[in-house]
């Protein structure tokens, strides 16, 4: 992902080099090319216009360093608006004072929200965390049976509602799907708390669109289950989409922190850019890759770094 972002960034700013001061017509040029390169990298348009208008008074207004040539400096401007618009500081989870850290995990279906439930739990248990995995996604066929995998994968006990037995009420042939997931989410907190787990991940459905129903069920597990971190899980490969997605969750959920996953991705990669500055929440993991440790905590100075190249 970003290495068309990348080259054209690159590309822009080399025009730069060898000029002894930069007029205000080179920073308008540049400034013109790198508006193109967010804007194809399907970055949001009202990021891309604030971002440029700072690039663009601080580029203007920069006093000369004795240290950096010009075209050294714009790209420091740059490298530190990038920095600020993926959140600036590093935001790593908060966990509760009284255990258990109840941490929800809400996005559309196949935004990979199982998926990070288990390498999320096998992060923690690598910090000496106890997580319980709550299976609450009782809509998606196999997402139970799903998060067990990843849950024995990762090593870390899933709490389940158990095949046949019907906690909401009605019936069918395994009773899952019956289940009341906001129940479920429920009894897997008493679970953690007798068994005396740290962390509880929630994991709960998706739908391919976002949904009313979707959203109220998400609510109702929210406030069942007062989680310490709500994290949207976002897919970086949907591009435009993803900024509507992510206003969505923040109007009928809420949530604390982002994660963005398939950033192992070829697509433009302008959600990553976009969501911080659109939602206010900061972007607290990436998600590169379907195994377990294909996730790590997003450093907004490292990806602006790999964006410049
Ligand atoms: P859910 O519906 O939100 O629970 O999504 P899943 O966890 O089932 O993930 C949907 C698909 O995306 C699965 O095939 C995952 O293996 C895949 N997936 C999840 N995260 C990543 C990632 O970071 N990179 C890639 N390439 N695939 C991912």
């Amino acid at each position: 992902m970003f290495e068309s972002l990348s080259d054209r960034l690159a590309g822009s700013l080399k025009d730069l080099r060898g000029k002894g001061r930069l007029s205000g017509a080179d920073i308008d040029a540049v400034c013109r090319e790198i508006r193109l390169a967010l804007l194809e990298a399907d970055v949001a348009l009202p990021v891309v216009r604030s971002f440029i208008t700072r690039i663009k008074e601080r580029a203007k207004g920069a006093e000369v360093s004795a240290a950096l040539n010009p075209a050294q400096q714009v790209v420091k401007i740059v490298n530190e608006e990038l920095v600020g618009i993926l959140g600036g500081e590093t935001r790593r989870i908060e966990f509760a004072k009284n255990p258990p850290t109840v941490i929800m995990l809400a996005g559309l279906q196949g935004s990979g929200k199982t998926t990070l439930a288990g390498k999320l739990a096998k992060w923690l248990k690598d910090q000496n965390h106890t997580p319980l995995l709550v299976a609450c996604d009782l809509q998606r066929p196999g997402a139970v049976s799903q998060l067990q995998i990843v849950g024995e994968r990762a090593g870390a006990t899933v709490y389940a509602p158990h095949p046949g037995t019907s906690i909401g009420g009605g019936d069918n042939a395994l009773g899952i799907t019956a289940a009341d997931p906001v129940e479920v989410a429920r009894a897997g907190i008493a679970e953690a708390k007798n068994k005396h787990f740290d962390v509880v991940i929630v994991d709960t459905a998706g739908r391919l669109g976002i949904d009313e129903e979707l959203m109220a069920q998400a609510a109702g597990i929210r406030d069942a289950t007062q989680p310490d971190e709500t994290l949207f899980v976002l897919d970086a490969m949907i591009g435009q989409d993803a900024v509507s997605t992510a206003q969505a969750f923040q109007d009928g959920v809420g949530f604390t922190g982002v994660v963005l996953t398939k950033l192992d991705g070829d697509a433009r990669g302008g959600a990553a850019l976009s969501v911080r500055e659109v939602t206010g929440r900061p972007i607290m993991f990436a998600s590169t890759g379907e195994k377990l440790e294909d996730f790590d905590v997003f450093h907004p100075d490292r990806m602006a770094s790999r964006i410049l190249g």
